[in-house]
């Protein structure tokens, strides 16, 4: 999958993108990832990406144009995949989209906003989709765009290791995921629990189950209700 991120901040990307799962992944050429500077495709004298709101109001909107410019230039460029714009306003994302994205999608377009966001004409014109993390704010949408990248890599074929797997995951069967334990068999006073120590996979699997529902009705009982 190729993925396009145009943000007025490319720095604030690599150290993610290039550690851990996601760098393995692009270095292996499952998963590219491009930061597309937002500020190189202003047509304005001093390259600026944002003004003062019409109607008036605090803070600065991001100009229109630089935005369109780049989305454009992208799709010279082969991207022909869905615009997604990270927005407090959009769709919360969900483990079923992520799966969806990662599924139906070749490429993707991501717009970052920051200020009070951007010109609405730019929405109209280029995105596709408004995507929200959550309901509480965040300066800008690099951090929402790194949380859908690295959520839709996961389901990528390939990017997880043998020994890691999207499969028995919270969300993945519409339940939280079960405690999990590693060595000691003690610490601190607590043990781990017995049965999965005795090598009954149908017991451990029983068992799991079991606290997945646990605390599935405890934490999210919504999930249980069918809604993720
Ligand atoms: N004035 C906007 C509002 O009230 O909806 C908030 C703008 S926010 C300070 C700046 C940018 O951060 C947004 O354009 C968006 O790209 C990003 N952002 C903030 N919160 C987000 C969230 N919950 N989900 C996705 N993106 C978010």
């Amino acid at each position: 999958m190729k993925i396009a991120v145009l943000t007025i901040f490319p720095e604030m990307l690599s150290s993610v993108l290039s550690a851990s799962i996601l760098g393995r992944a692009q270095a292996e050429g499952l998963l590219q990832v491009e930061a597309v500077d937002i500020r190189k495709y202003s047509g304005r004298k001093h390259k600026n990406t944002d003004d003062y709101p019409f109607g008036g109001g605090a803070g600065m909107v991001m100009l229109a144009q630089p935005i369109v410019s780049a989305v454009e230039d992208m799709r010279k460029r082969g991207y022909a995949g869905k615009c997604l714009y990270m927005s407090p306003r959009g769709k919360t994302l969900t483990q079923q989209t992520v799966k969806r994205i990662a599924e139906q999608e070749d490429d993707l377009i991501i717009l970052c906003g920051h200020y009070e966001g951007v010109d609405q004409r730019a929405i109209d014109l280029v995105v596709d989709t408004e995507i929200s993390v959550g309901d509480y704010v965040l300066t800008g949408g690099e951090l929402p765009a790194l949380t859908l990248i690295d959520a839709v890599a996961r389901h990528l074929p390939g990017v997880l290791g043998s020994g890691e797997s999207a499969q028995d995951e919270s969300f993945s069967s519409g339940l939280l995921e079960y405690p999990q334990y590693t060595r000691p068999r003690e610490f601190r006073g607590l043990a781990v629990p017995e049965v999965l120590l005795n090598g009954n996979h149908a017991e451990i699997e029983a068992w799991r189950k079991e606290q997945a529902l646990k605390i599935t009705e405890e934490r999210r009982p919504d999930l249980l209700n069918g809604k993720e």
